[in-house]
């Protein structure tokens, strides 16, 4: 995407944060003001309270969001999923990429600017902070130039303080997404000693977050973000991103004392976009890399607009062609392939979810253990039953040989599995040698609750060669006649 006003492109070759040497340029943004700056806390603050309080909320005695890796087990608002369940989980993370690629060629980065986790715990957490301890942008930069003094050692210390509090606040938060509230509260309260190596974890976990937040920032979207480096193939001129009107802009420059009108393009060149930009680039040039659509160029050019009493919207979310050629955002090809491929996807998922079962059921013959042959002319086969109960109800299970006609039965106690429990049990099947045509047949086991069949599971079933029996037959049929 072609969409600079500058005919130079050179600023591409760099990134706007490292200087010729390659050493760090340190971002002091002003603070935004604006409706759009209002509307992005807003959203944060829901995100925020969501993401602290999900794991507190429970649905149908089971956790919103968990990913209990420790027992195999996936909680997505309330469901469970388990290992087996796996082929949904994979399915859902594909439409979830195909619904952000779908997403980002209508509306670029939009995701980045108002749900990224990084960009809300940055932007909305970490640097708000900053602003209350240490000034706006330009303070900020004084302070950090000014020779150290006890105001400067307080603040701070106080912010590095905050930072690692609320990092180490973040790492148990994602924790409690592992192991659940009951147990992080457990561990939280017991002493420290008692979990050293999960602490020791833990400070890591939290080093990891507060170097990222407080040293690391617009880097891990500039350098690190796989998403925002795909931005190139996944943008084209159609696609709505935070854009510089360089039409109505250029050719900019500063407006002239006594004139109403800019004496060219309506930017008069005060650099109040670039100011307050968190990755430190001039969006005049063009759509970059490193915007991350945080909309502060907006809510900072509109202000500027509204002091000369101009329209608003020099700079705004519009596609390139919408600029260059006052064309309206269109449903293109490529976004109807992205579109097909994901409704294809909803609808599998959909599918599977309508089957899956209530229980998993694994059946495996007991290891060791050899057919027997009962006086009757039974056969008998011995095996282990391992029932997954995927609900949050207690499950009375009974199990059934479906083919070939004979009889399966639990060993000991009844096959009573907790909610979302395991149980493993023993039992028999059997059939009578007569209804057995290899020495090796296929059976089928149906797993039933009341009456209902929640599971069908295959095995196999070992006896005597029929065909030597044919032969013994024969054989004692002979001798009998020739008696
Ligand atoms: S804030 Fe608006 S007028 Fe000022 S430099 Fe940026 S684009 Fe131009
Ligand atoms: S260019 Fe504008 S939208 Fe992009 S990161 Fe900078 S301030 Fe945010």
């Amino acid at each position: 995407m072609s969409d600079s006003p500058d005919k130079s492109d050179a600023f591409r070759d760099s990134l706007a944060t490292i200087d010729q040497r390659g050493h760090r340029k340190w971002v002091y943004p002003t603070q935004p003001v604006g409706p759009l700056y209002r509307w992005r806390t807003a959203v944060a603050m829901v995100l925020l309270t969501f993401l602290f309080g999900a794991p507190f909320i429970r649905v149908g005695g089971n956790p919103l969001l968990q990913i209990d890796l420790l027992n195999r087990k996936f909680f997505i608002f309330g469901a469970v999923f388990w290992p087996q369940d796996f082929y949904i989980f994979v399915l859902s993370t594909i439409a979830l990429v195909v619904l952000i690629i779908l997403f980002t060629a209508a509306f670029g980065r939009l995701f980045c600017g108002w749900i990224c986790p990084q960009t809300i715990f940055m932007e909305m957490v970490f640097r708000r902070i900053e602003y209350w301890l240490e000034g706006n942008g330009p303070r900020q930069r004084e302070l950090a130039h000014s020779p150290w003094t006890a105001n400067k050692l307080v603040r701070k210390t106080a912010k590095q303080a905050i930072f690692f509090g609320l990092s180490f606040l973040i790492g148990n938060t994602f924790l409690a997404y592992i192991i659940g509230t009951k147990q992080l509260l457990a561990i939280v309260t017991d002493s420290p000693l008692n979990h050293l190596t999960g602490l020791t974890a833990m400070l890591l976990f939290s080093g990891a977050f507060y170097f990222v937040f407080a040293w690391f920032r617009e880097q891990a979207c500039t350098l690190v973000c796989p998403y925002g480096r795909l931005q190139s193939v996944l943008l084209d001129n159609n696609s709505v991103v935070i854009a510089y009107d360089f039409k109505r802009g250029e050719p900019r420059g500063p407006v002239m004392r006594g004139r109403e009108r800019a004496p060219n393009g309506d930017c008069i060149d005060c650099l109040a976009c670039v100011r307050v930009c968190p990755t430190g680039i001039d969006i005049r040039n063009g759509t970059q890399l490193e915007c991350v659509n945080c909309t502060a160029c907006i809510d900072a050019c509109n202000r500027v607009m509204a002091r000369m009493k101009w329209r608003p919207g020099l700079i705004r979310y519009a596609s390139y062609n919408s600029i260059a050629l006052g064309q309206k955002l269109r449903f293109t090809p490529r976004m109807g392939i992205y579109t097909a491929v994901l409704l294809i996807l909803v609808a599998s998922i959909g599918f599977f979810m309508s089957q899956r079962s209530q229980v998993e059921t694994t059946i495996l013959r007991t290891t060791g253990s050899l057919y027997q042959l009962l006086d009757n002319g039974v056969v008998r086969n011995l095996y282990t039953v391992s029932i997954a109960n995927k609900t949050s109800d207690t499950m009375k299970l009974d199990l059934r040989l479906k083919s070939p006609a004979g009889q399966a039965t639990v060993v000991g106690p009844a096959l009573v599995v907790p909610p979302q429990g395991l149980k493993e049990s023993i039992f028999t099947v059997e059939i009578p040698r007569t209804n057995l045509f290899a020495a090796n047949s296929g059976i089928v086991i149906d797993v039933i609750s009341d009456g209902k069949v929640l599971d069908e599971v295959r095995s196999t079933f070992d006896g005597p060669d029929p065909r030597k029996h044919e032969e013994q037959k024969e054989h004692e049929e002979h001798e009998s006649k020739e008696k």
